[in-house]
């Protein structure tokens, strides 16, 4: 067992290396144990993700003695788990309806803290992905921009599947071009100073565009096990 701790550990520290210091390294946890999450935190990682409501409360469970991570939600999050998910998350990454934001901000009204959120966008149409096209998102902007209790600091995007280098780094770019787009027009509470983007396969074009945050799971904790189809 200490070998497959070690070899996380080892990941982590190669990776970070080739990362630069501005931009977030969230380690994607989700179907990860809580001991090789321990390996991660002891490695120097404070950020984790998890794209599910269940096993995020069964590992903060299982990790509440380390009580300096910062939880991140990556995954599509029904309305109806949005207020556990407040008591779970320091940050949705996955905000990806006007619905589910009127929801979470309502939701939010009472905590001490507003959530961080981003706003997830799709700049090349995907079937399987949630989230707002460009044009959808600007229209539903100026009702977002009146969600006072919602922290909303900036974009998150995946490409879909299948696409050449040269097309995801052309996607990721959009994302960058339209947070600076959006933060030119005159927003009260919205800041687009975040850009989630960049998993395993692509998180070099990521950064290569201007992510500033990045999800790593199977470079950092090997391959999943199969048998789950994850969103
Ligand atoms: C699973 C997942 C990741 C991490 O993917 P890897 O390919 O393991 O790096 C990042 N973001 C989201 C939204 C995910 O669901």
């Amino acid at each position: 067992m200490t070998g497959v701790f070690d070899a996380i550990a080892q990941r982590i520290a190669t990776i970070r290396e080739t990362i630069p210091p501005h931009v977030r390294l969230i380690a994607v946890s989700k179907q990860v144990s809580v001991e090789a999450m321990r390996a991660a935190y002891a490695a120097g990682v404070r950020d984790f993700g998890e794209s599910r409501i269940q096993e995020a409360e069964e590992k903060q469970y299982q990790l509440q003695d380390l009580s300096d991570i910062t939880w991140h939600l990556i995954g599509h999050l029904q309305s109806n788990k949005a207020a556990r998910a407040l008591e779970l998350f320091d940050w949705i990454h996955s905000v990806d309806s006007l619905k589910l934001a009127r929801r979470l901000n309502t939701l939010a009204s009472d905590r001490p803290t507003p959530p961080q959120a981003c706003l997830q966008v799709k700049f090349a149409s995907d079937p399987n992905k949630y989230g707002w096209d460009a044009p959808q998102l600007l229209a539903d902007l100026p009702e977002l921009d009146q969600l006072h209790h919602l922290n909303i600091v900036g974009l998150m995007t995946i490409p879909p599947l299948g696409l050449s280098e040269d097309e995801i780094l052309a996607l990721f770019s959009e994302a960058k071009e339209f947070a600076a787009q959006l933060d030119q027009t005159a927003l009260q509470t919205i800041r687009m100073k975040e850009l989630s983007m960049g998993m395993s396969g692509d998180y070099g074009l990521a950064i290569q565009a201007g992510a500033t945050m990045v999800r790593l799971g199977r470079v950092l904790f090997g391959d999943r096990p199969p048998q789950h189809p994850q969103p």
